[in-house]
């Protein structure tokens, strides 16, 4: 079956979404047409779920959300053929339990890991599924290239000696692509925040996936300027139990003239660039 990255680049369209600032595309962008489309996922509650899909066909799944998040679903509306690198930030529900289905239902590539465990069902479940996808799994660590087709994806954190938290150990990703590049975080804190300040490792990103659902513990003042991001983008459910995002992180990125999209508020948010400039289409 031939993939349409049209549909993804028209996904706002698909789910009749409004347009701000710009307009749904009314043709395929021809494949030769270097073009990268993002899509941030609604997966509810709090969780996360990305979607990078290149003009190669090529595509990354970073996080699953919860078990019955529909990830699976979108990736069949989408008619996404396999998933060449899943991403699983942290080995917790939100990001993982959506996986599951993924490496039962879709052909996966590789798998990258933070290589932190869980004690959960969930993550035993994960574990089984990953084994039985027979995909190849890393455990990833700072300085790791990803590769996407002719793209690749820098892993910034973790590094060794890995922290207590889960969450401070979150696999986060630079991509970049042109002068546009996205710096995704999973679930990681200040703590974590401050040893990727400290490295000096490159942390200047276009869009900035604000770590843990906008948590007030994640995107502190230092780790925010070393990262410098024109667009912030969070994903937690609306009205979720857990408050997120917090207003002390929506006041600092207010104060730094950074605009905040999140899925509790914009449903579904597929950014689109070519390596120059970049769309933001949401869904509401
Ligand atoms: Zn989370």
């Amino acid at each position: 079956m031939k993939v349409s990255l049209w549909l993804l680049l028209g996904l706002a369209a698909l789910l009749g979404a409004c347009t701000p600032g710009g307009v749904a595309p009314t043709s395929p962008p021809s494949s030769t047409q270097p073009q990268v489309a993002v899509t941030f996922f609604d997966v509810g509650e709090s969780g996360d779920g990305i979607l990078v899909a290149t003009w190669e066909e090529k595509y990354m799944l970073i996080d699953g959300g919860r078990r019955n998040s529909g990830v699976v679903g979108a990736l069949q509306a989408l008619q996404v053929p396999r998933i060449d690198v899943l991403v699983a930030t942290n080995p917790d529900a939100d990001h993982i339990g959506g996986l599951i289905d993924v490496l039962k239902t879709v052909p996966v590539g590789e798998v990258w890991l933070s290589g932190d465990t869980n004690t959960t069902i969930t993550f035993e479940d994960f574990l089984d599924a990953v084994s039985a996808s027979q995909a190849e799994v890393h455990a990833a660590r700072q300085e790791d290239v990803i590769r996407l087709g002719s793209l690749s994806a820098q892993v910034v954190n973790p590094s060794e000696p890995l922290f207590q938290s889960r969450n401070d150990n979150s696999v986060a990703l630079r991509l970049e692509f042109g002068q546009v590049s996205f710096l995704f975080t999973g679930d990681m804190e200040a703590k974590a925040e401050g040893r990727l300040v400290q490295s000096g490792v490159n942390l200047r990103a276009t869009i900035l996936k604000l770590g843990h659902h906008g948590s007030r513990t994640s995107t502190s003042a230092p780790f925010l300027a070393a990262v410098q991001p024109e667009v912030a983008v969070y994903q937690a459910g609306a009205d979720n139990r857990y408050g997120h995002p917090h207003p002390e992180t929506l006041a600092l990125l207010a104060a730094a003239g950074v605009p905040v999209y999140g899925t509790g508020r914009n449903g579904v948010i597929v950014i689109t660039t070519d390596g120059a400039g970049y769309r933001i289409e949401t869904e509401r």
